[in-house]
């Protein structure tokens, strides 16, 4: 499908001259086209979806077990693969082998062990009991059905992580997948998709369409529910065409997560983490501490700390492991909204502690210096709008209620920290936080147990991954009742007959209503 241009680390997944209405794609860390992917359009994907249907049954029909062990084969898959895999990922992200290396591919190693595991406890059938009295002994079951086919549409920024994160519980549910990868990032799930041929999915159940945000488009309209991660402008657009079938949708979308630093936290740790989860995959994730809000008595205390973590921190090409600490930008019109929001705040009377330009001045690429930026406000876009670049823009606030005032001052509720020694307080603080996530004393940790449900609350997204309801979400509830021991002819049906519905009243008053008013 990709058509490799130059040598780069990554292979090429198929050969052949690309054609003039394929997608090229670029190194974004140096500027390089390193293949070329077709733009799929509306006929192709409806193809695609035919094909997966004719070829979803059989996977369901494998169970559990049988199509456990083909995911579980991606693990070994993804060992012995390890390095090219994260060599491709960084050839089309910018991001360091360290950044690819536990973000996606240490994800993806967890997710292809984690689902076949739990799913069939997820999605065991339930018995269930029930208060109404006319239907004593017979059998009430809850039980999850795969979907069909499911349609996940993926981003950049971490192009196996998110998009496989998402498309194998839908597998481990016994689903078919149709993956759009973002057009920027669309070879990670190329070489993924070889994989699972290998692994032995079989024809059909595991697709990718490549394209740009039409064939995104394409793909809501011919599945069976779609499972979106990206922007909330287009989160928004993906909901209103799906409702146009009534297609269910799942949306993870823009975060702009506070950290809390108070009075008595371990500033060390705190500041560590401050510049660390700003700072990885070049800012560019969805649940990055986005914005600081430190308690005015630790505030310079703090602030050094940072200063210090950040001034030997490397932005280069990463050539390989421990070769740079902080990689390129992705998505070119993202390294322009990182430079309006230091340049807006700057106006607004932000002083830049470091970075503050764009990087790498004419050696090709997309790069943004990392930045602090402090004497900032909500007046200001980096405290108010999603940045999603390398920046930590860090503010003073009087007292702990400030802090949590100013986090929940947010369209967005994805994820959120909170830093002190006391934990109960840092607990309780963490409770106050309208955010779909919150950790004390860490950042982000919280997304790697995926038992734990992973969604925003607010603009940030509607549905969660992760834990029981990110499987069955892929899934009908399907409710099945089995009368096994009942009358020949039940009292309540025809016909009407005045005495019977006395008597029916009677005893329905007797067993519900005995319950004295309150
Ligand atoms: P988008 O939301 O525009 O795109 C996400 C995915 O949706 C891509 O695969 C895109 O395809 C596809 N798409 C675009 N338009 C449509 C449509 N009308 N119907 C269906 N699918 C569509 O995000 P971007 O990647 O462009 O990033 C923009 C912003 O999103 C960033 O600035 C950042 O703020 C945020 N973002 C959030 C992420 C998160 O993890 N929550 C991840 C990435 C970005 P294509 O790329 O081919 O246009």
């Amino acid at each position: 499908m990709a058509t490799v241009e130059k040598q780069s680390d990554q292979d090429s997944v198929n050969g052949g001259a690309p054609s003039s209405t394929d997608i090229p794609v670029e190194n974004p860390a140096t500027g390089e086209i390193i293949a070329h992917v077709p733009d799929m359009g509306a006929d192709e994907i409806a193809a695609m979806a035919a094909r997966a249907r004719a070829a979803q049954p059989a996977w369901e029909a494998m169970g559990f077990e049988g199509r456990g062990r083909v995911l579980m084969n991606m693990q070994k898959w993804l060992t012995d693969n390890a390095d090219r895999v994260i060599r491709v990922v960084m050839s089309e992200t910018g991001k360091t082998y360290e950044d690819a290396q536990m973000a996606d591919w240490g994800y993806g190693m967890s997710a292809f062990g984690f689902w076949p595991k739990n799913a069939p406890e997820y999605l065991a059938d339930e018995s269930v009991k029930t208060a109404a009295k006319l239907l004593a002994g017979k059998k009430l079951i809850l039980r999850y059905k795969p979907l069909g086919l499911i349609g996940v549409i993926g981003p950049w920024n971490y192009p196996l992580a998110n998009s496989f994160g998402d498309a194998v519980p839908a597998l481990a549910a016994g689903n078919a997948v149709i993956l759009k990868p973002s057009e920027i990032t669309p070879l990670t799930s190329q070489v993924l998709l070889e994989g699972l041929l290998e692994c032995g999915v079989p024809e059909g159940v595991f697709q990718i369409a490549t394209g740009r945000g039409g064939a995104g488009a394409a793909l809501v309209d011919v599945v069976d529910m779609v499972m979106f991660t990206g922007s909330t402008a287009t989160g928004k657009k993906v909901m209103a065409r799906a409702a146009e079938t009534l297609t269910p949708v799942s949306l993870e979308l823009g975060g702009k997560d506070p950290m809390i630093v108070m009075a008595d936290a371990d500033l060390d740790r705190a500041a560590s983490h401050a510049v660390y989860y700003s700072m990885f995959n070049g800012g560019q994730t969805c649940i990055s501490v986005e914005r600081v809000y430190v308690e005015a008595p630790v505030y310079d205390e703090f602030l050094a700390k940072v200063m210090d973590n950040m001034k030997d921190l490397r932005n280069d090409v990463s050539t390989g492991p421990g070769a740079s600490d902080v990689g390129s930008m992705t998505f070119p019109p993202q390294v322009d909204i990182v430079e309006r929001h230091v340049e807006d705040a700057k106006a607004k009377g932000a002083k830049v502690l470091i970075g503050g330009k764009r990087g790498h001045e004419g050696k090709g690429g997309y790069w943004y210096e990392p930045t602090v930026l402090v004497d900032v406000d909500h007046t200001m876009e980096c405290m108010t709008e999603e940045t999603f670049g390398p920046t930590l823009p860090i503010m003073k606030v009087a007292d702990t209620e400030e802090a949590i005032r100013m986090a929940n001052d947010s369209p967005y509720g994805l994820g959120a920290s909170v830093f002190s020694k006391d934990v109960v307080r840092g607990e309780a603080v963490a409770r106050r936080v309208d955010a779909g996530a919150v950790c004390v004393n860490d950042a982000l940790m919280n997304y790697m147990a995926l038992e734990l449900p992973m969604g925003g609350a607010k603009a940030s997204g509607l549905g969660s991954r992760h834990g029981a309801g990110g499987i069955r979400k892929y899934c009908q509830q399907q409710a099945i009742l089995v009368s096994k021991y009942h009358m020949k002819h039940e009292v309540h049906m025809y016909p009407y007959k005045p005495r019977t519905t006395k008597a029916l009243q009677k005893v329905f008053g007797l067993l519900n209503g005995r319950r004295k008013s309150v």
